[in-house]
Formats: structure tokens, sequence, C-alpha cells
């Protein structure tokens, strides 16, 4: 009983103050800048984490022009403001920020998305940048583990190859991309993959091949919205005689293909109708956002906080969420069991477990019950959150304690 009284005060206070913390430091809507406004970060509450590393026009004589390996130092054009313009997509479709990462170096200063030997050739002053760089990246990644448990992030970039249309990077090879879907898919383990994380959660529903050129991926719907992406449905390699990007050291870094729960996305954009004017970049984020929340919501990637509560994540984190339906939880601290009873009967009720780091350690479908109980006598003693959801998106959340 002491151990169940010295965990209900103490969680609490413990995740009160680390929600302060980072609310303070990083406010969404605000703009944080590293030394010299070299590379600047926009947070947010969504799930959807966008950088823009090669979009830089800034030249400072005092960080010396990158000649270390023979370095790419193409300038990939308007792909800074592309970024922001992913922002204000977000903002109008979910009513919440993206969180945004640029660097405003030019590439002959500085490469963010390369290692930081090759990335900064030693310079001290680039180097900070180059920190400062992944450093905004690693709060945001961090934020939204804390927040959703997993998340996407895109990389921004610009291609001046010959075929017009966006090349879509997810660290799959050229020439594994000429494989046969039964190819790719049945050695799905042995390349290269920055979605890991979304094919291992729909180990039944999804292959490799789906998610990057099946009819629900993201290039296929690009495609069908009038930008031409390879791979896709319509488009589904890139011809072995023909350049093409499949991804860089941010993807990696990112992504899922060494483990975790961001899945990584490179975009490669052609220029003419997709960055080269403010009317087309506007009109691209709107696209790409409107196909990544359908993606997103097709593989169910952050239910049952689905992004239309993304204010209510940021704002309720220690209390009880929106409550659209009544939530009752008892008892709490929970010791062997916990009941739930629902305001009204509700059909198809998810119910998702999540632990401090945001992990989710248990989930289950409640059907239309009113009233259920929970064994939890497997659950690790601590403090967690229970996320209800159901069709309609109505959410609701408790904070509960399980002491053993
Ligand atoms: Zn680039």
């Amino acid at each position: 009983m002491f151990k169940c009284l010295f965990l209900f005060f103490i969680c609490p206070v413990l995740f009160l103050n680390g929600f302060l913390l980072s609310a303070q430091s990083f406010l969404p809507g605000q703009t944080y800048y590293g030394a010299n406004q070299y590379i600047e970060y926009h947070p947010g509450t969504l799930p959807i984490i966008f950088s823009a590393p090669h979009g830089g026009l800034v030249t400072p004589s005092n960080i010396a022009d990158r000649t270390c390996n023979s370095p790419t130092v193409v300038t990939d054009s308007n792909t800074s403001d592309l970024a922001m313009q992913m922002d204000s997509a977000c903002l109008k479709a979910f009513g919440c920020h993206a969180h945004i990462i640029i660097c405003n170096l030019k590439r002959t200063k500085l490469d963010c998305n390369r290692d930081v030997v090759n990335g900064t050739c030693g310079d001290p002053n680039a180097t900070q940048a180059w920190n400062e760089f992944h450093s905004y990246v690693d709060t945001a990644v961090q934020e939204v583990l804390k927040k959703y448990g997993g998340g996407i992030y895109i990389d921004l970039h610009g291609q001046g190859h010959p075929i017009q249309r966006l090349e879509l990077g997810y660290l799959i090879t050229q020439t594994d991309l000429n494989r046969t879907d039964n190819s790719l898919d049945t050695s799905a383990n042995d390349s290269t993959f920055s979605m890991r994380h979304l094919l291992a959660a729909h180990p039944s529903a999804l292959t490799l091949s789906k998610i990057i050129r099946g009819p629900s991926s993201i290039g296929t719907a690009l495609a069908a919205r009038g930008y031409p992406s390879v791979p896709s449905q319509q488009d589904p390699f890139p011809a072995m005689a023909d350049p093409y990007f499949d991804g860089g050291y941010n993807t990696n870094r990112y992504g899922s293909d060494n483990g975790g729960t961001i899945d990584g996305l490179q975009i490669e954009s052609n220029f003419t109708g997709v960055r080269d004017t403010p009317g087309n970049r506007k009109k691209f984020a709107d696209t790409l956002i409107s196909v990544l929340h359908t993606f997103l919501d097709t593989y169910d990637q952050f239910s049952p906080l689905n992004l239309g509560t993304c204010n209510s994540v940021l704002t309720d984190a220690a209390g009880p969420a929106k409550a659209d339906v009544e939530l009752t939880l008892f008892p709490n601290p929970v010791c062997g069991s916990v009941s739930l009873r629902f305001s009204s009967r509700q059909q198809h009720l998810q119910i998702r477990c999540i632990d401090m780091t945001g992990q989710c350690v248990f989930e289950l479908n409640a059907g239309d019950q009113s009233e259920l109980t929970i064994p939890l006598q497997e659950l690790a003693s601590g403090c967690y959150f229970l996320n209800l959801q159901s069709e309609a998106g109505l959410f609701n959340r408790k904070f509960f304690i399980t002491p053993h």
C-alpha cells in the first residue's frame, strides 16, 4: 500500500516536470535558431518531421568552403521554403504544426545530409551548425515519440535529373527496385528499408513492395494527383540507365531501417511545377500532406492519438483529454486489474496502453461493451496512459499507476 501511494504521488510530478520543461523549451509556432541563425527549428505537435538540409544560401567567410572527398555542393533550390509550405499545409489540414528543421548555410559550407566528417570537412563553425541541425531533429524525434510512440520523417531535396518526377528514397537501391515484387518481398530483410517499422507493424497486410509501389503507396497517390513519382504503381522502378537517389544519411539515421518507430522517406523533387514558384510549392505541399494523411490513416499508424487530436495531445498530457466518450477508470492506483466504464455503448472501441517512453505496451479491441475489466498482473509497475478511440475518431485518455 505504501508503494501504491508513493507511486501515486511521484509519477505525475515526474511527468509534469518533463512535460513543462519541454513545453517551455520549444513552443509550437515559435522559431528557434542555432548560432548565427545557420540552423532553424520550428517545433510542432504532429508526429510528422520535415527537414531541408540543402536549400540554404548563406555563405559566411568564417566557414571554409568544403573541398574534402570531392563533395557535391549543388543547392536544392527553394526546398527551405518548400519545408515551410509543408508546415502551412499541416496547419491547414490538422490544425497543428509539423516539426521543421532547416539548414540556412549553403551546401558549399555545410552538408547536413552527410556524416559530420564529410558534411563539414572539419571546419569548427560548420561542425557546430551540423551538430545543431541534428540536435534539433533529435529533439523533434523525442517529442514525437513522447506524444505518439512513432511518426514519420521526410527529408526534402531537389533533383536536376532529365526525367521530371519525384524520386522517393526508401534506402532501397536502384538495383533492388528493378527486381520483381515477389523477389523484393521474399528477401525484404536483406534490403535496406527506411519504413521497416511500418512493415513490421502490419506483417499480414503489408509487404515491402506494397508500401513503396502498391495501390496505397505514397508514390502511387502522388502520381494519381499529377506528380509523377518513382517508385509507384505507375512507374515502379527507375531504369538502370537513369539517375535516381535512393535516400541519404538523414533517411538512414532517422528512418526505421536500424530499428525504432519513426519511418523515413527522402523526397527528391523535380523543379518545374513542384518547387519553382510559391504557388506551385504551396500546391505540392497541400497535395503531399493530403496524400500523407490518407497513407497514415490507411495504416492506422498513430491511432488512437489520431492526428486531429494533436492540440489536445499537447495541452492535456497529464490530465484527461477532450472527453467525447466519458470514461471512468477504477481503481487507481491499479492493483491486479483495472475496470473501465464508458458513458455510452460504443462501436469498435480501440484501447491502447502507452508507457512513459511513448511505447505501446498492449492494445485491445473493446468491441461494443460499455464496461470491461482488463487484467494487468503482467504490467511492470509504473505510470501509463490508456488511450481510447472509436471509428468516429472519438478520443479520451486516462492516466493510471500500477504498483505491484
Ligand atoms: Zn539534396
